[in-house]
């Protein structure tokens, strides 16, 4: 999180995942009647209304038996309803795609795809698809290129506050976490060690209109002939600038919401993952001298925060829709 508009850098031990762009096979398509269904579906799932995109997707499929773009994209869009119904259909598409020659990149990715859906953990009940609300949408595009597995798999996530220099910093600290807590699976804990988040606290020079970073790595150990690796996301605050418990406690669930996975941004301001402070500047006269306010307008997650989230946990990679 940031103060001015610099640019971000978000420093992580993430290799990007290139997204996968998969072009209209034009043989795929499907006569007059399947594509306008097939077209009404892709708006659907462009507004995130992912049950109303599957009816659409099966009316251009009853029009069209073989029409396996729109298998294609059902099964990509039923991930965000039921994850057993999107295996369901995904082995629809591999059976409908057959060994033609165009679909064979995508069979074979298709395949590893459902190879991972069905080793994935259950998720909390918070991240389930049913609590998308698709009349706030998300910003999942903005965050999937950097984001696509970063999703931590075991839970709860054991989160470590240690002890901030001020009181207030404290407060505003435990505050962001009872946030994520209310949201995601999150224990805290007593000793850095045990922590698969951890709040660092000591001096931090972040640079210029830093307020935060979130950085990971992971953690290599030898025991026995065992060699263990942890992942690990540290959390630190600049604090040379004397922050009231509200701008803590922003800053800190602003820098959890990269933590739990969203490795960027948002594009709207009322999100809690947009890339910098919110600060509402005004000034008052108070006995002849003008007085100069500032605050965090976002204090905690927004429900666009929330389904991206949700999205996040719930596409196992890169899988762009078919157009
Ligand atoms: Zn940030």
């Amino acid at each position: 999180m940031k103060t001015g508009s610099n640019r971000s850098k978000l420093r992580t031990w993430v290799v990007c995942l290139a997204a996968l762009v998969t072009a209209f096979p034009s043989e795929s398509s499907g006569g007059p009647d399947a594509n306008e269904s097939y077209a009404e579906a892709n708006r659907f799932f462009d507004q995130g209304q992912f049950a109303q995109a599957i009816e659409s997707y099966k009316t251009a499929i009853s029009e069209n038996p073989g029409f396996v773009a729109a298998y294609h994209n059902l099964a990509l869009a039923a991930e965000m309803v039921d994850r057993k119904q999107a295996i369901e259909a995904w082995k629809r598409f591999i059976e409908a795609a057959g060994d033609k020659e165009q679909f064979k990149f995508d069979v074979a990715r298709i395949r590893a795809r459902v190879q991972i859906m069905e080793r994935m953990p259950d998720l909390p009940e918070a991240l389930q698809p049913s609590r998308y609300v698709a009349e706030v949408g998300d910003y999942y595009w903005n965050i999937s290129r950097n984001s696509e597995g970063e999703e931590w798999s075991r839970f709860p996530l054991k989160v470590y506050l240690g002890s901030a220099p001020q009181m207030k910093w404290q407060e505003g600290a435990r505050q962001a976490y009872d946030t994520w807590a209310a949201l995601f699976p999150l224990q805290l804990v007593a000793r850095p060690e045990q922590g698969d988040i951890r709040l660092s606290w000591n001096p931090a020079n972040l640079g210029e209109r830093r307020a935060g970073e979130e950085m990971e790595w992971v953690d290599f150990k030898r025991e026995g002939n065992e060699l263990t690796a942890r992942r690990i996301a540290v959390i630190s605050v600049d604090q040379n600038f004397n922050w009231a418990k509200d701008d803590m406690r922003a800053i800190i669930t602003h820098e959890l919401g990269h933590a739990l996975g969203i490795k960027g941004h948002s594009d709207t301001k009322k999100d809690i993952m947009y890339m910098e402070m919110q600060r509402k500047v005004y000034s008052r006269t108070f006995g002849g001298f003008p007085l100069q306010f500032w605050k965090s307008l976002v204090k905690e997650p927004s429900q666009r925060d929330i389904n991206t989230l949700i999205r996040l946990y719930n596409h196992p990679g890169s899988s762009v829709r078919f157009r």
